[in-house]
Formats: structure tokens, C-alpha cells, sequence
């Protein structure tokens, strides 16, 4: 009797004991935190954009960055070292992603939203979150729709994937951009976002401000606002005013008392402009932006994030609705980037994968970004340390500098000859993330 009682309870502990054995082992396996690693044979890009370094290194202890350089000024230290050859390869720092949507449907919005099950939905973010470390993406800053626990599998070794600044859900108002109620009374909202987040849908400064305070609760490290309308939903234009600059700036207070950053969609001209008077950290899409709202932006050092990617997608395929508005969104878009470049304005990459644009094809944008006249190495400063900036952890990433977080790449060729080196997966040869090798591809080759 005693022995059929404690069978169960020995059995549990034992279980319970394996399990955290196992996550455990898979975040530290072979990587004691003092082991040096040396990254050696490389043309050095470190994100900063200082010139290119011939026979280039990066010294890291555990998961941070010792020294970064030419190898003849580096120290190294005398016992074991473990080295990587670069191999003539260039050496970048990991990419970021500053809008990305790891739990979306790629095909049709309602069918992935009405007819899949959510468990499924965060097993093929899952899948998306590998992909897009695999291309050398090894932060993002996810703008709505995945749940805390992918950050967490992710982050405990669970599942491959970059690192995730997570915003869970945002707030638009009423008929505005995130409300999904249909004409038949259906309320697809619920079905794209985590069980039990907070709804996006919010009105008035004082509700505005309890959601933000309650998406804050449910996890979220971001406060994303919708301004205006966008192109992906079939019952809004770019231009319709979403929420107010009184409602936005109510929430902009919860982001500075819980010291997050702020992120504001606006595509159409007047929305870009009420989000300019709330002084967000970034503005997402920025399609329609003129020259006197580029040089406000400049101005109040908000960054732009043009999910140039997104806006440029093949329209074959595409609901009538999306593609009308995305061919008319097109031209202005590249416009409104080039006045940025000229007032000076900031861009961080930012692709808005999962609503158009593949996870895994990120760095697709920088070939837009040089396509649309920025030189190849202000896209790569775009997508590593400028992006760090607008999630607020350039302490931290972004940039191959002593005391960062060694997250890095090994790419094939010289991505300033040719940009689109970055977009094709095969020539992303090595990708660490904290010091240890999440893909290294040199064998195969
Ligand atoms: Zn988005």
C-alpha cells in the first residue's frame, strides 16, 4: 500500500528532476562561462559604421564581446581558446528585426485566424522563430501576436530562435486598424492574439491607459499604437485616423513610468504627424511621410522602421482590397524613405514579416533599403546597431564592441559590393547568439 502511494510522488519528483536537468543541459552544454572563443579571418564589419576591417577578429568570453578588431591589436590570452575561421567571409554583428510577427499565417489572414488552433499557430511560430535565426537574425522586436511562453522556450534553449523583445498585443481604437469585428457580428480579434492577452481595442485617454498598464501586466517589453489605418485589413485605409494624439500620449506616460519603448504605426501623412507630437521611439511604416514630416522626425529623433520589405511585396495572390492599396502605397513609400535619408532621420530595419514577407527572408530589406538609395553600409548600420536602438538595448546588442552580447555572423563575400550577399540563406555561414554556435554551415560547403 505504502509503496503504491509514494510510486507516484518518487515517479513526479524524478520527472520533475529530468525535466529541469534537461532544459538545463541545453542552455549550458560546452559553454562555460570564462571559455574563450576566437573569431579570426575575416573582413570586420562591426555595425558601428566604421570602415571595414581586413584580417579582422572578435576575442569573446562566454557570451560577451572581449575585443573586436584587426587580429594583430587583439590580445589573445594564453590556454584554451577555441577559434573559428572566418575564412576570408565577412564577419557582421547579428542582425534585428525591429517588426516582425513570429505567430502569423502566410496565405489567407481569416482562415489562419478563424480556422487554426492556437496551439498549432505557436508551433509554426516555433518553426519561424528558427528560420529566422538562420538568417542571421538574432534579435526581433515582435509588434503583436506572439505569446510570452515562445520568448520563454526560446530563451531556455527550449526551441532555437532569436532573442525577443515582445510586445504581445497593442492599442488601436474603435473601427480603427486592429478591429477585426465583421460585419456579421464575428469578432475575429480573439483569434489573433495569445489566450487571455488584452484586447487591442481601446478608446478614450483613461481606457487607453488601463490597457497599456494591462498589456504591461500580461509581459509586454513594447507599447505599440496603431495612428492610422494600414494596407492588410480590408475595412480601413492608410490615411483614416486610428487613435488620438491624447489617447496616444496616455499610453506614451505607462511607457515612460514602465520605462518601455514606444512604437507607433502610421502609414498616411496626418497619423505620421500626430504621432510625431508624441514622441515615440519609433514610427512603423512611415509610408506617406513628406519632407516636412521627415525633417520633424529627424528633428525628435524618432527612428524609422519602413518595413520596406513588406510594402514592396509580389501582389499576385493578394485580396483586391491589399493590393490596391499596396500599389498606391508603393511609390510613396520609397519617396517618403528617400526624404528620410535626406533630413537625416534614423532607420532601423524593420520587414513586418508574417504579413507578406517569409520569416527567414529579413535581410531581404537592406537590398530594398540600398535599392531606394541608402549606401550598403548604412543598411547594415541599419539593421544591427541603429535597430538596437529603437528597442533600447544598444547597451547590450547591435554593434561588435567589448562588453556586448557576442551575437554575430559569418557571411559569404563582401555584403558592401553586393547587399543581397545577406538576403540568401546559404551564404549565412555562422550565426552566433550569446557566444555559442547556433548554425555554422562551413563543413557543408
Ligand atoms: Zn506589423
Amino acid at each position: 500500500m505504502m509503496r503504491s502511494i509514494l510510486s507516484p510522488a518518487i515517479l513526479t519528483l524524478s520527472l520533475v528532476t529530468l525535466l529541469v536537468a534537461s532544459v538545463h543541459d541545453r542552455v549550458h552544454a560546452g559553454e562555460p562561462a570564462s571559455a574563450y572563443t576566437l573569431v579570426r579571418n575575416g573582413l570586420l564589419i562591426d555595425g558601428t559604421g566604421a570602415e571595414p576591417v581586413s584580417g579582422g577578429a572578435v576575442l569573446m568570453k562566454g557570451a560577451s564581446i572581449e575585443a573586436a578588431g584587426a587580429l594583430s591589436e587583439i590580445e589573445i590570452p594564453s590556454g584554451d581558446v577555441r577559434i573559428i575561421d572566418a575564412e576570408g567571409a565577412t564577419i557582421t554583428p547579428g542582425f534585428i528585426d525591429a517588426h516582425v510577427h513570429l505567430v502569423s499565417g502566410e496565405g489567407d489572414l481569416f482562415q489562419f485566424a478563424l480556422g487554426t488552433d492556437w496551439s498549432y499557430k505557436v508551433l509554426r511560430a516555433a518553426e519561424n522563430a528558427t528560420n529566422t535565426l538562420e538568417a542571421g537574425v538574432t534579435t526581433v522586436r515582435d509588434l503583436q501576436g506572439s505569446p510570452p511562453g515562445l520568448k520563454q522556450a526560446i530563451r531556455e534553449g527550449l526551441i532555437p530562435g532569436p532573442r525577443i523583445q515582445l510586445s504581445v498585443t497593442g492599442i488601436g481604437g474603435t473601427a480603427g486598424h486592429t478591429d477585426f469585428e465583421m460585419p456579421s457580428g464575428v469578432d475575429v480579434v480573439p483569434t489573433l492574439y495569445p489566450p487571455g492577452a488584452p484586447r487591442p481595442r481601446a478608446d478614450g485617454p483613461d481606457e487607453v491607459r488601463t490597457r497599456a498598464r494591462q498589456i504591461v501586466r500580461a509581459g509586454s517589453e513594447v507599447i505599440k499604437l496603431w495612428a492610422n489605418g494600414g494596407l492588410a485589413t480590408p475595412h480601413d485605409q492608410p490615411q483614416y485616423i486610428g487613435l488620438s494624439i491624447e489617447e496616444m500620449q496616455a499610453a506614451a506616460r505607462v511607457a515612460t513610468d514602465y520605462e518601455r519603448p514606444l512604437a507607433i504605426h502610421a502609414e498616411g501623412l496626418l497619423g505620421i504627424m500626430n504621432a510625431i507630437a508624441v514622441k515615440p521611439q519609433s514610427i512603423e511604416h512611415g509610408f506617406y511621410l513628406d519632407k516636412k514630416a521627415a525633417r520633424a522626425m529627424a528633428k525628435a529623433k524618432i527612428i524609422l522602421v519602413p518595413t520596406a520589405v513588406f510594402v514592396s511585396q509580389p501582389t499576385a495572390g493578394l485580396p483586391a482590397y491589399f493590393r490596391m492599396k499596396l500599389e498606391e502605397a508603393r511609390a510613396a513609400a520609397r519617396e517618403g524613405f528617400q526624404h528620410s535619408l535626406k533630413a537625416g532621420v534614423k532607420i532601423a530595419m524593420g520587414t513586418d514579416t508574417g504579413y507578406g514577407p517569409r520569416h527567414g527572408d529579413n535581410l531581404r530589406e537592406l537590398g530594398v533599403y540600398v535599392r531606394w538609395g541608402m549606401k550598403p553600409m548604412d543598411a547594415i548600420v541599419a539593421g544591427t546597431k541603429n535597430a538596437a536602438e529603437a528597442l533600447g538595448w544598444d547597451d547590450r546588442i547591435g554593434t561588435l564592441e567589448p562588453g556586448k552580447l557576442a551575437d554575430l555572423v559569418i557571411v559569404r563575400g563582401n555584403p558592401i559590393d553586393d547587399i543581397d550577399l545577406l538576403a540568401e540563406k546559404s551564404n549565412i555561414l555562422v550565426v552566433m547568439k550569446g557566444g555559442k554556435v547556433v548554425k555554422d554551415r562551413r563543413a557543408s560547403d
